[in-house]
């Protein structure tokens, strides 16, 4: 009995060591906004700062999604720790307050627009847009209006998808490539409009990591809302991902 106890303790904790190392993908964080609005996805420019210097402090390299397609495709290889570091709807603390931030730290960021919300009270201008690209920031669509995409017309769904994507390739003056479901709200037609419509990826509210053989449009993210429990909470988010991401693996196998 004490010999099987000690076998069990033993393969419980191979099973522990294997769980808590990282599982080989990127942790795509999300993030809203950084403001002291409090509200669930509004986080302290102080809370966003500490997590930043902790990913720099850690030897994290911020990537692109064009970086984590281009090593899909095998044309690139990632850095040792990539993170891809994700804003979604475009509000204007994003270049106000998270751009300065992330300068500091050496990191940046893709940020999801809403397009036909730019120039809006509270929203990036596509002056500021303009600058952040300059800076390094890659920009995403998060749709037209942010309308839940399963709960609209096709001719609609493939508006949101394009209207938003040619607008955004206007201004830039390069190809939009990525996207983020609002609400998180997707389904198997809304990934077909996506190809449709030119998309090569797409984010998820799924939790766990964005990894190079997942499907390109349900891309797993971490998300980051204001903290409770200071940086302990951003580093168990962290460690969670990877927890998801070793358990999917499980999961994909035992289906496969
Ligand atoms: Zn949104």
């Amino acid at each position: 009995m004490t010999r099987l106890l000690k076998i069990a303790a033993i393969v419980a904790l191979v099973i522990m060591v294997w769980l808590m190392t990282p599982g080989g993908g990127v942790p795509i964080l999300a993030y809203h906004q950084v403001s002291s609005v409090p509200e669930v996805y509004s986080i302290d420019s102080g809370q966003f700062e500490e997590q930043m210097r902790y990913l720099a402090i850690q030897g994290y390299t911020a990537i692109s999604f064009a970086d984590l397609f281009a090593a899909r495709a095998g044309t690139q290889s990632l850095p040792p720790k990539p993170v891809i570091i994700t804003f979604d709807d475009g509000y204007d603390d994003n270049y106000l307050t998270a751009l300065p931030v992330m300068a500091r730290y050496g990191l940046k960021s893709t940020v999801f627009v809403i397009a036909g919300q730019v120039g809006q009270p509270g929203y990036l201008t596509w002056d500021q847009i303009k600058n952040m690209q300059s800076a390094g920031t890659e920009f995403g669509s998060h749709t037209f209006s942010h309308v839940a995409l399963n709960e609209i017309s096709q001719p609609q769904l493939m508006d949101e998808l394009t209207r938003s994507k040619q607008l955004l390739e206007q201004n830039l003056a390069r190809p939009v490539d990525f996207f983020a479901y609002p609400y998180g709200q997707y389904n198997l037609d809304t990934i077909a409009a996506l190809k449709q419509a030119g998309y090569t990826g797409a984010c998820t509210g799924l939790p766990g990591l964005g990894t190079t053989t997942d499907d390109a449009y349900q891309l797993k993210r971490v998300n980051i809302p204001r903290p409770k429990y200071g940086l302990w909470e951003f580093r168990l988010r962290l460690v969670r991902a990877h927890l998801y991401a070793k358990l999917s693996l499980l999961r994909d196998r035992v289906i496969w």
